[in-house]
């Protein structure tokens, strides 16, 4: 953090999205909820603590109830759930122990509460059951909860923030950040996230400028503050000085300038300068994204991250309201292809109506292909409105997180029992679709010589295959700096994972980001990957790169890369081999 004398403060972080925005400050956190300090309480004002912290309580408990209330009644185990939250309020435990501890203590409510749930918290931790074990959490939630009424930070809805501001949080999902409304939010910053975690491929595609990882941002700035958010270098600039507030004018003016430039240029056709066809097609994870998709110049949908649509419902859909969500995509495409992936939930799209159970590592726990595999009726649901949509379009199917063999077999036989029950029910369908697997766990590069005797194609997921090959979690900011694309424990990976391909005569596309990363593309391309797909926002860059590519001579390059020990070496040597085609600095002075 750099502080000039005037008072402008500028924090570095990870970019989120490119872009430039200029604005007033608006905080959207509970993060006093971590900052909690601890205060004597007078005697006399013990009572009216007390009361504070039962107002505080009453507040939580009526917002909760008006929760449940809006909920289906037939949610199961997950409105069981809440209703305990309902209990807990009013815990003993909880309740009764923090006012104990106001009135013999002395102490403000805040750091009272925060005492008592810490001791539960360990209390409960200690006993050898799996399910009070679990039920931590419900003390973590109900006490945060009350704590954010006593430190005056309730939640505030994404969706419902009507003014022309910059959010800052302490972290936002990619729920919350799936929720901006761009005509209203000029952009966001967080201390939390990662490089390509999903808040970030959201930002992306909602050109919405962002900077994570900042660390110190909600504890730095003030509701409207003057912001300046660079999320191309991933920098915070809070209160600007009159200069600073002048470069960022024109910078972010020439930073247009150059979008619409290349948004010109983006109908033209992927080829490079000596011919070869490269398919470029788009990530989306919402229907409505495909017109923006089209626009940007893909050709097809090379990922629906079908998730979403699970994640802003309140249970779980219906076979016929995933079949008329994906006939509208395919409407849409036809008779170009939308490859549809199976569910990704968990890791950090995680639906708290869903989860069931607390996991200590979500990323390396029950999710995606293994969720489904464990929840067949949610599987076969989908599966079924998967194959019914494929008797209207072009579509491929893809299952996420596959890490062995035995997966992908018993995807095939739970994709039978569906293809069993659409017969039985009569309905229309097209079973002979291309089935294809997201290669982004270590294991399956590995075994991806035996995956491709069970499927039609691959598609490498960099954004978890950097993620497990390199062991840093994609949320966590402070190992971003190990989250590189081009280090070459996963170019080895990628190279692999398309020698299998090419050897066992199987498709293979590129869908994770680095595809959108233009400074990545002559690699890839010069290792034979042909076909990618990306954030569709970044299409015209990567476009306008492989139009000034020369194949012959990335594949020439590529073989020396190989040999490289090191990220900074092997983009040192790319800077240098394509300075005069990589896209030049936007932004420069
Ligand atoms: C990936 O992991 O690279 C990918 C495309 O999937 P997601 O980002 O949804 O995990
Ligand atoms: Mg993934």
């Amino acid at each position: 953090m750099n502080i000039s004398k005037s008072g402008q403060i500028t924090i570095n972080g990870i970019s989120g999205s490119p872009g430039i925005c200029i604005g007033k400050a608006y905080i959207v956190d509970r993060e006093g909820v971590n900052l909690i300090k601890r205060y004597p309480v007078n005697d006399a004002l013990v009572p009216k603590e007390i009361d504070r912290f039962k107002q505080a309580v009453l507040k939580a408990k009526n917002d909760h109830a008006k929760v449940i209330d809006s909920l289906d009644k037939d949610l199961g185990e997950n409105l069981n759930i809440l209703e305990t939250h309902m209990v807990l309020f009013k815990d003993k435990m909880l309740y009764g122990k923090t006012i104990d501890t106001i009135s013999e203590e002395k102490v403000n409510a805040e750091w009272a509460l925060r005492k008592v749930s810490r001791e539960v918290k360990t209390m409960f931790q200690q006993i050898d059951d799996t399910y009070l074990q679990a039920r931590v959490n419900d003390i973590v939630q109900v006490s945060d909860k009350i704590m954010s009424y006593l430190v005056g930070a309730q939640d505030i809805k994404i969706s419902d923030i009507n003014k022309r501001v910059i959010i800052v949080a302490h972290d936002l999902s990619p729920a919350d950040a799936s929720q901006i409304q761009l005509e209203r939010i000029k952009g966001f910053v967080t201390d939390r996230g990662g490089k390509d975690s999903h808040t970030s491929i959201i930002a992306k595609s909602l050109r919405i400028p962002s900077v994570l990882g900042l660390g110190l941002a909600t504890a730095s700035v003030r509701n409207d503050d003057i912001l300046i958010v660079d999320g191309s270098s991933g920098t915070l600039i809070i209160n600007p000085e009159e200069d600073t507030l002048f470069k960022y004018e024109d910078r972010m003016a020439r930073f247009e300038e150059y979008r619409a430039g290349l948004e010109r240029e983006s109908h033209l056709p992927a080829i490079t300068k000596d011919g070869i066809h490269l398919n470029l097609m788009a990530n989306i994870e919402l229907v409505e994204e495909v017109v923006a998709a089209k626009d940007y110049g893909a050709t097809d949908i090379g990922l629906f991250r079908t998730e979403f649509l699970y994640l802003d419902l309140k249970r779980f859909p219906t076979e016929d309201e995933l079949l008329s969500k994906y006939k509208e995509l395919v409407e849409l495409m036809t008779p170009q292809s939308v490859t549809i992936r199976t569910l990704d939930i968990n890791g950090d799209k995680v639906n708290p109506y869903l989860k069931t159970h607390e996991e200590a590592n979500p990323s390396l726990g029950l999710r995606a292909v293994r969720f489904c595999l464990e929840n067949e009726d949610i599987f076969i649901t989908q599966l079924k409105a998967i194959l019914r949509v494929a008797a209207f379009g072009n579509i491929k199917l893809l299952i996420p997180m596959i890490s062995c063999i035995e997966e992908i077999i018993q995807v095939k036989q739970v994709m039978n029992k569906a293809i069993l029950e659409l017969e039985h029910e009569d309905k229309i369908f097209n079973k002979d679709i291309p089935l294809g697997v997201m290669i982004e766990v270590p294991s399956a590069v590995m075994v991806a010589e035996h995956l491709a005797d069970h499927v039609d194609f691959f598609s490498i997921g960099t954004n978890d295959l950097i993620q497990y090959s390199m062991a840093i979690d994609r949320q966590n900011r402070r190992v971003a700096h190990l989250y590189q694309a081009l280090n070459p424990a996963v170019l080895k990976m990628i190279k692999m994972t398309y020698d299998a391909a090419k050897k066992k005569g199987i498709d293979l596309v590129m869908c994770g980001e680095m595809a959108g990363d233009p400074m990545n593309i002559p690699v890839l391309v010069g290792m034979g990957l042909t076909d990618f797909s990306m954030n569709s926002a970044s299409i015209p860059e990567v476009k306008k790169l492989i139009r000034n590519l020369d194949t012959k001579k990335a594949k020439k390059i590529v073989k020396k890369i190989m040999t490289l020990s090191s990220v900074q070496e092997i983009s040192d040597f790319a800077l240098e081999e394509y300075k005069e085609i990589f896209p030049f600095d936007k932004l420069a002075e």
